[in-house]
């Protein structure tokens, strides 16, 4: 690791010493590693383009306060009280980009810190600079005080591109921005994306969007259709639900049993049967395996002075060891005991009444 020093104009190097020994006055050479040491050149100056870009589309009162560059990417963390919209991030990246394509050459300069107290120079005062400072320049577009390792023309850069934008504290926002060939392999493991989304969809590029709305809509109306279906089966007596009916002091109560059915289809199927009765009760039971069930209860309108929805519910949920409820006209509820529905059924006068 290296430190720059401008106080001293003395760069310090950190090493770990893996083999052998170092001694004192011992004459060593450094091998920078070019590949790495580009990179993060690009995403530097690639982050004060961004610094800039960002003031120029959102205003001045955008303030760095932090930032990370890596090889790989690099982070702006930057004071703004809003989510940037689709429109400015598109407006900040063209921006870079077009810095980027106008291959401006970056300037270094060397200045005591009281000959640029007065310049409009993005800085972070709150950092020791010593009384010298280095200006890194990108033409009037960008300038800020950085001892940082930067690229000499902005051609090198190549392309940014922005991957994400998010929040990281109140009224700080934070945007990651890849550059060069990391993003190149970006766009292309994206583009690989599509590829595959197209090739399982079966489609041209430009109907992939309007294939999976379809497929939606095709899943809808299968999922209405497998309902509907399920309700005449239900209602037709083709499949063997156990059905009883009974007459309770002149009223006919009937009981069914069915499965795994939703609450849509058996609110309806109660609705269904209760017309088919024209006056009564219906109940209808619905196993979900060993440990659960569930029931509604309708009471037709004319005998709701006589007999209570809500309270049957009630009566009939305790009996299986669960709970609820509901209107006069129409309960629903549940419970962990399926096997006492014969008992409830042989008995339900008592549960009635
Ligand atoms: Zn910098």
């Amino acid at each position: 690791m290296s430190v720059f020093n401008p106080h001293k104009g003395l760069t310090t190097h950190k090493v770990e010493v893996r083999n052998g020994s170092v001694k004192l006055h011992e004459e060593v050479e450094l091998l920078v590693d070019g590949i790495r040491r580009k990179c993060i050149e690009r995403n530097h100056t690639a982050t004060h383009l961004l610094h800039s870009a960002l003031r120029k589309v959102l205003g001045d009162h955008i303030r760095q306060s932090g930032s990370l560059v890596e090889p790989t990417r690099l982070r702006f963390d930057f004071s703004h009280f809003q989510t940037l919209t689709d429109e400015e991030l598109e407006l900040v990246e063209t921006l870079v980009n077009q810095k980027i394509l106008e291959a401006i050459p970056v300037k270094f300069e060397r200045k005591h810190m009281n000959e640029v107290r007065d310049e409009d120079i993005v800085a972070l005062f709150e950092e020791k600079y010593g009384d010298y400072v280095r200006i890194v320049s990108v033409s009037d577009f960008s300038r800020e005080l950085c001892g940082g390792t930067h690229v000499r023309n902005t051609g090198e850069i190549g392309l940014f591109k922005i991957v994400s934008e998010s929040s990281v504290a109140s009224g700080i926002r934070r945007v990651e921005a890849v550059t060069g060939t990391v993003a190149l392999d970006f766009l292309r493991k994206h583009y690989a994306l599509l590829e595959d989304v197209r090739t399982l969809l079966e489609v041209p590029e430009d109907r992939i969007l309007q294939r999976i709305a379809d497929l939606f809509k095709e899943l809808k109306d299968a999922a209405t259709e497998t309902k509907s279906l399920q309700q005449k089966l239900m209602l037709s007596g083709s499949v063997d639900h156990k059905e009883k009916k009974v007459e309770i002091k002149g009223v006919p109560v009937l009981t069914k049993i069915v499965e795994n059915t939703s609450s849509d289809v058996l609110r309806n199927t109660a609705d269904t049967l209760a017309q088919r009765i024209g006056s009564g009760i219906v109940v209808i039971f619905n196993l979900l395996g060993d440990e659960k069930v569930n029931f509604v209860v309708k009471v037709t309108r004319d005998v709701t002075d006589r007999f209570n929805a809500g309270k049957i519910a009630g009566a009939i949920a305790t009996e299986l060891g669960g709970g609820g409820g509901g209107r006069s006209d129409f309960a629903q509820a549940g419970g962990r005991r399926p096997d006492r529905i014969d008992h409830i059924i042989s008995d339900i006068e008592s549960f009635v009444s």
